[in-house]
């Protein structure tokens, strides 16, 4: 039983599938096997036990989605990445990678819109994931890589430096006043109400 002296939670990692990188460069595919040994998907064990839980949260199922997600990040990570070998920095990484599907403006500090609420023209400025957005999945993949066998202290997501990272996030968005256009206004024509002529001239029309 235990000839290998690896800890239960090692092999509950490797998730659904073998973690198996595709191989893109034929040159080495030396180092492949040592993940040779392990055709079998594994089902989890603590699944469905008992209680019939008909639909779980919306939050459980957004936080299984961030984990498939990340597992599925380390899988296709170069050079090849195991949860286990995971830090901060891989996390960051991993947010940074995230930033390309953002849909929130950042104005770069060169930026004539920098700091400005509601820019009236658009700019070359990059979309990002929102602070909120990338702070909640933090949180979500933190409660799930220990759930999935992690133990607090070796937690990635919990690293200071990913605090330090979401802290900066923050505030510089804060800053730069990023405006998601996903939540746009039906109305995209600004209606200015403050010219006084607009009242005056209407008023004209209703001479007695
Ligand atoms: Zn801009």
């Amino acid at each position: 039983m235990d000839l290998v002296s690896q800890p239960r939670k090692a092999s509950s990692y490797e998730i659904e599938s073998p973690v198996e990188v595709v191989l893109r460069t034929s040159s080495n595919v030396n180092n492949i096997n040592r993940n040779g040994s392990s055709p079998s998907p594994s089902p989890s064990p603590s699944r469905s036990a008992s209680s019939p839980s008909p639909s779980p949260s919306r939050y459980e199922n957004q936080k299984r989605r961030d984990w498939n997600t990340f597992c599925q990040y380390i899988r296709n990570h170069r050079p090849p990445l195991s949860l286990a070998m995971c830090s901060g920095a891989h996390v960051l990484e991993f947010l940074r990678y995230l930033d390309q599907f953002g849909k929130t403006k950042v104005h770069n500090q060169t930026c004539p819109f920098f700091g400005v609420p509601n820019p009236p023209a658009p700019c070359p400025c990059p979309l990002r994931q929102a602070w909120g957005s990338l702070d909640a999945l933090i949180g979500r993949l933190r409660a799930a890589y220990e759930e999935h066998g992690g133990t607090p202290e070796s937690n990635p997501f919990g690293a200071r430096a990913v605090r330090l990272y979401l802290r900066e996030v923050r505030d510089f968005q804060a800053k730069a006043r990023g405006v998601s256009y996903e939540k746009k206004r039906k109305r995209p024509k600004p209606k200015i109400v403050t010219s006084p002529c607009a009242s005056s001239s209407a008023s004209a029309n209703i001479t007695l």
